[in-house]
């Protein structure tokens, strides 16, 4: 069985842009790259869930979802980081696009996208984390089985960060701190 850690994509990874759908407007978090090549390096998958209710809206499609996609793996190249693989709720139950305006089992904090890929790729749910910027990230993570989830202040983050306290949560400032805490567990 494998080992994962499941990162929330935008406010995690990149910087966020409200509805990023534009390659040209991807900006990573800083030391994301060095975060993750150390989620590699320990022997863990790294695994992207992202909530893209954008396509349900008729904002954008999957089409651009995946540029996006190919231009953060493009920006983690150079820093010899790599993302295993990424999973998308593409769904809004009042979105505008019928195919994708449904009540779904995916869409964060529900844990559907976590259990497929837990499904797809073997990985054993006790042995993996979870790091988010609101607190339906870790709902998630929880829901799915995660040994933890922890908050990081980037992104909407430092928003949530009185309810991620109420909640007594972890927090952590950003993804590389995250990282260094969970993988000292
Ligand atoms: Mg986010
Ligand atoms: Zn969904």
């Amino acid at each position: 069985m494998k080992k994962a850690f499941f990162l929330d994509r935008d406010g995690v990874i990149n910087m966020d842009v409200d509805y990023l759908h534009k390659p040209e407007d991807v900006v990573l978090c800083p030391g994301v790259g060095k975060a993750v090549r150390k989620i590699n390096e320990a022997g863990y998958l790294a695994v992207v869930v992202s909530n893209q209710s954008g396509i349900a809206r008729g904002m954008y499609t999957l089409r651009e979802v995946k540029a996006v996609e190919r231009k953060i793996r493009e920006l983690l190249e150079p820093e010899n980081a790599r993302l295993d693989a990424f999973y998308y709720c593409p769904h809004y139950k009042d979105g505008s696009v019928p195919e994708f305006a449904v009540e779904c089992a995916c869409r964060k904090p529900k844990p559907g996208l976590l259990l497929n890929a837990i499904r797809d790729l073997g990985i054993d749910p006790s042995a993996s984390f979870l790091i988010g910027d609101q607190l339906s990230d870790l709902r998630a993570g929880e829901e799915a089985g995660c040994k933890a989830v922890v908050m990081v202040t980037t992104g909407q983050g430092f928003r949530n960060l009185e309810k991620a306290r109420a909640e007594n949560r972890i927090v952590k400032s950003s993804l590389p701190e995250a990282v260094e805490y969970l993988l000292a567990l």
